[in-house]
């Protein structure tokens, strides 16, 4: 068995292919895990983007409840598995401030308390502008949201707690050794790369915002987008603890969304979002993110960058993570830039497909892989979608 792509989703499907008795090795094209598995912002959610009311519009209540419900699963997968794996990742249930951009915003928010499905709530509770600095040391937003059974976790450290059981298991893991070219070889599949060809039974394809040439229908499914974090130098304790009093991860109602946390040492602040309309190098999104975080805590308009990066998150057009098999080959990516828990989570799931041992079934079975007319893996679109809502975004603030 093959996977390509050694993030959280490669290495969790490996490890279940491994530990059901297959023999299984892992591909990256880079060093193992440099995709976004080892640079993301650690933030962990229930990760479906479209709300329940909209999910039930679309595939009726049924499926919505099913799709909705993987979220959760994942969530608590995630905190199951690092639980029961024993890995040293600064997993902390932190919870998470969602803070609404404007009044409107805010309102909506209020909208949704206790309208979630039953056996699916949250915990969810408002918090008001007059008592937002217990969450948050900024007056910029208009109150927000508290959902409590949110997490964090260190990224780079929990790949390399899930890359060490992989090996543990017996897998191969081999870097800097891209797939060329996947053709059939009867019932398997023949896996081309620099160092010698592979023949594997089954492939699983695990490139989520990194998929390219070699698999042009998921290319064709898949947005790859940048999202950029900086990172601050060390700050004071005092201020931490003004500015992340309760220790949340912080994500806002903004089309285009900043995102942020102290660092898992809480000395740092790790600060994301998108601010170009284009992709670019992140030395020049660096003084701009800056300027943004400073608008936002004005305390920290003198502390330095010490670093900044940036990496591919792939977007779907329906805003859903997809999972299956096309052409005899399995899958599982397109988590919206929520894949922490969700790309291990289906990892596992499509791990537990290939073994087929009656296990695997997810939500997002059968919810159709949709791309569109004359796009074939270069989002064309993506600039002046964002210079629109980043317009609306300002407009509405
Ligand atoms: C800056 C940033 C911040 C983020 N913050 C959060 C967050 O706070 N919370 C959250 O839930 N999610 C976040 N995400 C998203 C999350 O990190 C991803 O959804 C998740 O890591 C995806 O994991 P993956 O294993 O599917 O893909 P990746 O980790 O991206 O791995 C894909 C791998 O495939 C390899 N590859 C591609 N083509 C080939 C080939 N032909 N041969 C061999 N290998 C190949 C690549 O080299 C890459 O290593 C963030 C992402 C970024 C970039």
């Amino acid at each position: 068995m093959a996977v390509i792509g050694s993030g959280y989703t490669g290495l969790s499907a490996a490890l279940q292919t491994l530990r059901g008795g297959r023999s299984t090795v892992v591909l990256d094209a880079e060093d193992a895990g440099w995709g976004c598995s080892t640079r993301n912002g650690g933030q962990i959610s229930t990760s479906v983007k479209p709300d329940f009311e909209e999910l039930s519009k679309r595939y009726g209540l049924e499926r919505a409840l099913g799709i909705v419900r993987e979220g959760h699963d994942a969530l608590a997968w995630l905190g199951k598995f690092i639980a029961n794996e024993g890995i040293d990742c600064d997993f902390e249930v932190s919870g998470r401030f969602h803070a609404a951009h404007n009044a409107a915003q805010f309102a909506r928010l209020a909208a949704c308390v206790g309208r979630e499905p039953a056996s699916l709530e949250t915990g969810a509770y408002l918090v008001e502008k007059n008592d937002q600095r217990t969450e948050l040391g900024t007056d910029a937003y208009c109150g927000g949201m508290v959902f409590p059974r949110h997490a964090a976790l260190h990224p780079a450290r929990f790949h390399r707690g899930l890359l060490s059981r992989v090996l543990a298991a017996g897998g191969t893991v081999v870097s800097r050794c891209p797939a060329t070219a996947l053709d059939r070889d009867g019932p398997a599949f023949r896996v081309q790369t620099p160092l010698g060809t592979i023949r594997a039974g089954d492939v699983v394809v695990a490139t989520n915002g990194y998929t390219g040439r070699l698999t042009p229908w998921l290319r064709r499914r898949v947005i790859p987008i940048g999202s950029y974090i900086i990172a601050t130098e060390p700050i004071e304790p005092d201020l931490m603890a003004r500015l992340m009093p309760r220790n949340r991860v912080v994500g806002d109602t903004r089309k285009v969304v900043y995102y942020y946390r102290a660092s898992p040492d809480r000395r740092r602040i790790l600060f994301g979002g998108r601010v170009s309309h284009g992709e670019t190098d992140p030395r020049r999104t660096a003084p701009r993110l800056h300027a943004d975080m400073a608008q936002l805590f004005p305390e920290l308009a003198p502390v330095r960058i010490s670093h900044s990066w940036v990496g591919f998150v792939a977007y779907t057009f329906d805003a859903l993570a997809h999972i299956g098999r096309h052409d005899g080959i399995y899958y599982a990516m397109g988590y919206c830039g929520s894949g922490v828990s969700m790309a291990g989570y289906l990892g596992m799931r499509v791990g537990q497909k290939v073994l087929a041992r009656g296990q695997g079934q997810t939500g997002f079975d059968d919810v159709v892989f949709a791309t569109r007319p004359f796009y074939g893996g270069n989002p064309w679109f993506l600039s002046p979608m964002v210079a629109y809502y980043r317009w609306c975004d300002g407009r509405n603030r």
